[in-house]
């Protein structure tokens, strides 16, 4: 659990995402964003030492314990990501529209959560906004880090897919109730108009003017 290849990944003088940093909080975070980057998913966090444990899920968490949804392991992320909502610029890593979509705390079911993880199987509960009772994480096959199943277990929380699909019937932000388009309209707005201000950006225009008629004159 670490961050160094979650800031490698990243450009920050071009993203708006937080630099990492591992939290010394212990807040049990559950965060699920939905990402409408070269495809839509939805990357499922889980705090745990410090970080952010990721996965990106491309259909989606369902409230049918039958239904398996891959779930492709990815890159520790910051505590701090988890507040992240917002755009992050086309050609950077993750480019594309962020959306805060659920929130809350996760309560691991395993006696110690960092080995069941290891072993590629965790039990908990979530306590969020819009999904709550028990899953699990489950690695695919030894040996393969990469492919898990995000499955929810039979409980008072689970519905069949075909009566109520979650990511249908709650598409919009948790956090500012907003859909994917207006987040996107929003936070071009907000830059667009931080950019005017930005001094070196401007510099470096015209440093690439003056070496232009340098060329020019040469
Ligand atoms: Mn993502």
């Amino acid at each position: 659990m670490a961050l160094g290849l979650y800031n490698k990944k990243r450009n920050f003088s071009k993203t708006p995402e937080p630099k990492g940093k591992v939290s010394h909080q212990q807040k049990n975070l559950y965060i699920i964003q939905k990402h409408a980057a070269s495809h839509l998913h939805y990357d499922f966090r889980l705090e745990l030492n410090g970080v952010l444990l990721s996965w990106a899920v491309p259909k989606g968490p369902s409230l049918d314990p039958k239904v398996k949804r891959l779930a492709m392991h990815v890159e520790d992320h910051p505590v701090e990501y988890g507040s992240f909502e917002g755009i992050i610029p086309k050609g950077e890593y993750g480019g594309g529209t962020v959306m805060l979509w659920d929130k809350g705390k996760w309560y691991p079911e395993d006696k110690d959560p960092v080995k069941a993880y290891h072993e590629g199987h965790l039990h908990f509960r979530l306590k969020g906004k819009k999904l709550n009772g028990r899953f699990n994480l489950i690695r695919m096959k030894k040996g393969d880090d990469k492919s898990w199943f995000l499955i929810k277990s039979n409980d008072d929380y689970a519905k069949p897919i075909d009566e109520y699909d979650i990511t249908e019937e709650e598409p919009n932000s948790v956090k500012t109730k907003q859909t994917m388009d207006e987040i996107a309209e929003n936070y071009k707005a907000i830059w667009d108009k931080a950019g005017l201000k930005k001094a070196p950006a401007k510099k470096k225009r015209l440093a690439a003017k003056t070496s232009q008629r340098r060329k020019q004159s040469s």
